[in-house]
């Protein structure tokens, strides 16, 4: 399985600081040390160019991020300060996912080993979130005319009300999302489909609800890719989360998504959106699940 990775995915942030952008590192080590990712699996992204930013983004918005124009309001509701790391970052981040659509759509499945940041609307970023990634690969790849058509799977336990809103009334890209119905954010925006959660959800009831909705919006979404964000802060005991799956009740719920969607052959890019465990490996040991069973399923596949 290709996965985008690059070392700038982690970045410094005040002590105490909860985004845990060590467990960036810390999944790739692992699943390299899995035998998941061979070294030569790993692909390193360059910079996404303003040029294609802009095809999601306001002009205003990437001008104050180029330049440190946020304001302390903004970097409130963004939830990170400003840097030029950050900003380099961010840029580095979704020119992994985009990388990791293109090698979906050449080789079926692929991965990056960032990204997911489904709060960060056209003009603004949120929730820790600076650049909608999968907004800004999918955008860059319809304006190419490399695709017609993408679904959006997102798991994460926080609506992507980014990336809902950013396609809304846009036909041909299918926003699924199951989150938090009392979580962040307060005010959702409307998703082609939103699946609302209880505060406590466990395995049972999130894998029934899951595969009872996952065929109809693939089938709704005739996506010529898939894109899957995989956020582990459903866990139980997630600082944000308050749902309640467990490890195994996570690695069903990939396993659920990665059979249904290339078990319809079509290519599938996975992000791990947000986790916040009680420690970064803990973090990275559930993100890992969506990588294992992807390649697993493929070994399957094709023994
Ligand atoms: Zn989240």
């Amino acid at each position: 399985m290709k996965c985008c990775y690059h070392p700038a995915y982690q970045v410094a942030l005040p002590i105490g600081h909860p985004f845990p952008t060590a467990k960036y590192p810390l999944l790739k080590d692992q699943l390299v040390a899995e035998g998941i990712l061979a070294p030569i699996d790993l692909a390193e992204p360059e910079p996404l160019d303003l040029e294609t930013l802009e095809l999601v983004h306001t002009r205003e918005y990437l001008a104050k991020l180029e330049s440190s124009g946020l304001s302390a309001a903004e970097q409130r509701r963004l939830g990170l300060p400003w840097s030029d790391a950050l900003w380099q970052r961010s840029r580095l981040a979704s020119a992994g996912t985009l990388l990791a659509a293109r090698m979906a759509l050449e080789g079926g499945l692929a991965g990056n080993l960032a990204g997911g940041t489904h709060h960060a609307f056209a003009d603004h970023g949120e929730g820790f979130c600076v650049l909608n990634d999968v907004a800004i690969a999918v955008a860059k790849l319809r304006a190419e005319g490399v695709i017609r058509r993408a679904a959006v799977i997102d798991l994460d336990v926080h609506q992507g009300n980014g990336t809902a809103a950013i396609f809304e009334g846009v036909d041909e890209v299918f926003t699924f999302s199951m989150h938090g119905e009392r979580n962040y954010p307060l005010a959702k925006m409307r998703s082609n489909l939103d699946v609302p959660l209880k505060d406590g959800v466990g395995d049972a009831e999130y894998l029934d609800l899951l595969q009872r909705h996952l065929p109809a919006v693939l089938d709704s979404a005739r996506g010529d890719i898939v894109f899957y964000l995989a956020g582990v802060d459903v866990a139980a005991g997630d600082r944000y989360g308050k749902l309640a799956l467990s490890e195994e009740g996570i690695r069903l719920r990939d396993q659920q998504v990665i059979e249904a969607v290339r078990g319809r052959s079509l290519p599938l890019a996975i992000v791990p959106a947000g986790g916040y465990a009680a420690t970064r490996a803990r973090t990275a040991e559930l993100h890992a699940h969506a990588f294992r069973e992807a390649v697993a399923y493929e070994r399957a596949v094709n023994p």
